[in-house]
């Protein structure tokens, strides 16, 4: 398994300068709790998953099964 930045570099930026705004918290989403801070738990949860493989609600990251 590993997590990787989306490779599209303008989702990455794009992403990541909503990060900036939010202090950190998910662009995404409106509540600003800690399971909303970036990574988020709903991410969390997907890194967890072993049968999940795919990209962050934003698609800022991308977990893949392979290593
Ligand atoms: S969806 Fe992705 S970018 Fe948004 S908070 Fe979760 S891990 Fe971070």
């Amino acid at each position: 398994m590993k997590i990787t930045l989306n490779e599209n570099a303008d989702v990455v930026a794009t992403v990541k300068a909503g990060l900036e705004k939010t202090g950190g918290y998910c662009p995404c989403r409106v509540e600003k709790t800690e399971d909303t801070k970036c990574m988020c738990k709903e991410f969390r949860d997907q890194i967890k998953d072993p049968d999940y493989e795919g990209y962050c609600h934003c698609m800022l990251y991308f977990k893949s099964l392979q290593d």
